[in-house]
């Protein structure tokens, strides 16, 4: 499964030791990944299994799963690499499943060092209530998948729940973009409804909007509170079929400061050092890296 990496690649310490040069050799105390998947066993399992299967969630390419482990192995490879803080994404394909998996979430963020208390949700008609109990309870941030989900994000359903993030100026992360394959509502044109509505709702356009890069920076450029996590872009394996386009680098350097380091660890078909190595090489220089890696993340979360 990962059998490209763990032949050619360093050691899991060699590996450690890399993406901690990474990160001193740039003055910083550490990483924060807003974009990171932890989720109950038999979820991920599945989530496994649909990379494995190649299906419409991969683009249809293969997807080696790099860091296949068990969960405290998981954890324990982020703190190893230095990542001070970091997300529990997940997200349901269907209704009823959220409250269930908020309710993991909150366990998990309890028990584990470093994470950012992360809560879900679905278009039903209780998402108004399990978003409310979500950050009673301390949720710091929420994931929104409209790809998986097969949702409007505009839908009036979902209404009381963005009214009740943007109010309580919680991000979201939200797979909007349609790549790695489109769904029925991802694209820009959803999100700037939403964005209408909710001026001040705090999204983080997931994997900058690929494919659709450009109108994604767009909607940032338009609305302050919109961010944009770096989750895949640049890598080797997504240049190779959703380049960034060259002529708006300009554009996301001028955005510094709404850009957040993303990997999408532990799903990832290569090792997570390769993600810093692809923003490093962008060449917009190390007042960029240190914002976006850590100091972007670290002020919206205060951390
Ligand atoms: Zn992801």
């Amino acid at each position: 499964m990962n059998d490209q990496h763990s032949a050619a690649g360093p050691t899991a310490p060699e590996e450690a030791a890399g993406v901690r040069r990474f990160w001193t050799r740039l003055g910083l105390p550490g990483l924060i990944d807003v974009h990171t998947h932890f989720m109950p066993e038999r979820v991920l399992r599945k989530v496994w299994d649909y990379f494995d299967a190649q299906g419409p969630l991969t683009g249809g390419r293969e997807w080696p799963i790099t860091y296949r482990r068990d969960e405290a192995e998981r954890a324990a490879v982020l703190e190893e690499f230095g990542v001070r803080a970091f997300t529990s994404m997940l997200y349901p394909h269907k209704p009823g499943m959220a409250r269930w998996l908020n309710e993991w979430a909150a366990g998990f963020a309890r028990r584990t060092p470093g994470c950012l208390h992360t809560a879900t949700l679905y278009c039903e008609p209780d998402v108004g209530s399990y978003v409310r109990e979500a950050v009673d309870a301390g949720a710091r941030v929420f994931k929104a998948h409209v790809q998986v989900g097969a949702y409007d994000p505009a839908d009036d359903l979902l209404q009381p729940a963005w009214g009740l993030l943007a109010e309580a100026g919680i991000p979201v992360v939200i797979h909007c973009g349609s790549g790695p394959a489109p769904g029925k509502h991802t694209g820009p044109e959803p999100i700037a409804r939403v964005l209408a509505r909710n001026p001040g709702l705090r999204l983080i356009v997931a994997h900058l909007g690929m494919p659709e890069y450009e109108d994604f920076l767009d909607l940032a450029e338009r609305h302050p509170q919109v961010r944009l996590d770096t989750t895949m872009a640049f890598t080797d394996f997504t240049e190779a079929f959703m380049p960034f386009p060259a002529q708006a680098l300009p554009r996301l350097a001028d955005l510094g400061d709404r850009v957040l380091l993303g990997s999408d660890f532990p799903n990832i078909p290569h090792l997570y050092l390769h993600q810093l190595d692809a923003l490093e090489r962008l060449g917009l220089g190390p007042d960029w890296l240190r914002a976006v890696c850590h100091d972007n993340a670290a002020a919206l979360f205060g951390v």
